[in-house]
């Protein structure tokens, strides 16, 4: 059997079924669900897979929008992660001027409707792949909901169904064709629901016990909190409820704070003292309140084993394909930021002179990251420490265009993020297409793997018996 001419049919299989990707990538863009209302976007990706002979499972981890696919049997076990979820308020159209479709509507503003189509077109490749040469493996795609809301595979990851990976795969739409080799910040997020008495504000205050006390109070603490906690730590809050009018004292008052940090016992360490503040709070005020627990999530373990093996590949595969007309598209949409904005990203990133000049990345960069922690969360973390696992990066948008921005959402629906998509592809199937050839290599993976971990075994981080949220969490 001539191994390298079959490699090569992967790069051929994902070019002959890009259309259908695109078309799956636009189908969910289109629809733009928000996290755990997915229902459209889950449904055309099960189609996909069920059309390439997948079988397809819904609802696992208890998310009605979650779905696997699978498809051989045996060993090894290689796991595709994709996302589809859509972000708040960043509706947009394929344009150059901010111009919603649905005002105030959602969008993918994170580029997730390539982050799954992408996902699933490696998991049919090397499902071609592995139909062609003949004898074991098992090839799955993980339907991931609501990551940014941090719920989907952390949920999943509590229900079990990442434990018998050999190792898992996932790439996320960015400005850069590069191989993730940082870790990034673990997080809990709740609210805090604090309860009272209602009185006459003028009247009778002094029957009354403020909620909203409690919430300010709890705030300040967490503000004298920030100094005595390590310096990475990040907590951020809002006021989800700040009682009806100020005639009132407020009976019920609400405050989602997250908690963040390098490392998951570290978040579990800031969060038991955030958990103490609360408590002051409700002495302070007289009041009582109630922990909404929604969800938390590990800081990604990285595999550089896997990355490395990634980065040849992506180094084979190039840049991608730009054509003038995409650079066109590319150009005016970096004029709609400033170009101090992108310096500063770069110079934060340390990156390489060259990206400075580029306005689409048409370059493959050596990894920025290793070392490094990413000031945000993923929930790929979670999955991180139950198998060795690999983010791909590449070029969907130009340089220094910020996340989460219409931008974003217009370049997600345009041949620029298409094209952006189709290396990931290439590179996370050719990836996979190694680990199944070479048993050392997955073996090598395990060994880091087990390396970073110490051993340890993944324990969830939400409270048990907790059931998975039904709708957006706002
Ligand atoms: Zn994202």
């Amino acid at each position: 059997m001539d191994k390298p001419a079959l490699k090569t049919d992967v790069s051929e299989i994902l070019d002959g079924l890009f259309e259908e990707t695109v078309a799956v990538s636009l189908d969910v863009w289109k629809f733009a669900e928000l996290g755990l209302e997915e229902e459209k976007s889950a449904r055309a990706h099960a189609r996909f897979l069920a059309d390439k002979g997948f079988r397809v499972t819904e609802g696992a981890g208890g998310l009605r929008t979650a779905l696997i696919a699978e498809w051989g049997h045996g060993k090894p076990v290689i796991g595709f992660l994709g996302e589809y979820d859509a972000l708040p308020g960043l509706s947009q159209a394929v344009s150059t001027e901010q111009s919603p479709l649905v005002q105030g509507g959602p969008g993918h503003g994170c580029g997730h409707n390539l982050l799954g189509a992408g996902a699933v077109a490696a998991a049919v490749a090397l499902k071609e792949y592995l139909a062609k040469r003949g004898g074991e493996g098992t090839v799955r795609y993980y339907g991931c909901p609501a990551e940014e809301t941090l719920i989907g595979k952390v949920f999943m990851a509590t229900d079990g169904v990442f434990s018998d990976l050999d190792a898992a795969i996932t790439w996320h739409p960015g400005d850069i064709n590069t191989v993730a080799m940082g870790s990034s910040n673990a997080v809990n997020s709740a609210r805090f629901v604090f309860h009272g008495r209602t009185a006459h504000a003028a009247g009778d205050p002094h029957n009354g016990r403020s909620a909203l006390d409690a919430v300010e109070l709890m705030n300040v603490g967490a503000n004298y909190l920030r100094e005595h906690v390590i310096p990475d730590a990040r907590i951020h809050y809002v006021i989800t409820d700040g009682g009806g009018q100020p005639n009132v004292v407020p009976a019920r008052a609400e405050v989602w704070y997250y908690v963040r940090a390098p490392r998951r016992n570290q978040v579990e360490e800031v969060y038991a003292r955030l958990l103490d503040v609360a408590k002051g709070a409700a002495l302070m005020t007289g009041t009582a309140f109630d922990v909404v627990f929604l969800s938390g999530c590990y800081d990604v373990l990285p595999n550089e084993t896997l990355g490395q093996a990634a980065m040849a590949w992506l180094r084979q595969v190039g840049a991608p394909a730009f054509d003038e007309r995409d650079m066109e598209f590319a150009r005016k949409i970096a004029a709609t930021v400033e170009p101090r904005q992108k310096e500063q990203y770069l110079e934060r990133v340390n990156a390489p002179q060259e990206l400075y000049e580029q306005v689409m990345n048409t370059t493959v960069v050596e990894p920025l990251d290793k070392g490094k922690v990413l000031p945000a969360s993923t929930d790929v973390g979670d999955v991180s420490w139950i198998t060795p696992t690999l983010q791909v990066y590449t070029a969907c948008w130009p340089i220094g265009v910020p996340g989460h921005s219409w931008q974003v959402t217009a370049c997600s629906g345009h041949p620029l993020g298409q094209k952006g998509m189709l290396v990931a592809s290439k590179v996370m199937a050719l990836t996979a297409v190694d680990l199944v050839e070479k048993p050392e290599l997955l073996a090598q993976a395990r060994e880091e793997f087990v390396r970073r971990t110490k051993g340890r075994e993944y324990k969830s981080p939400l409270p048990e018996g907790l059931a998975a949220p039904v709708s957006p969490l706002r």
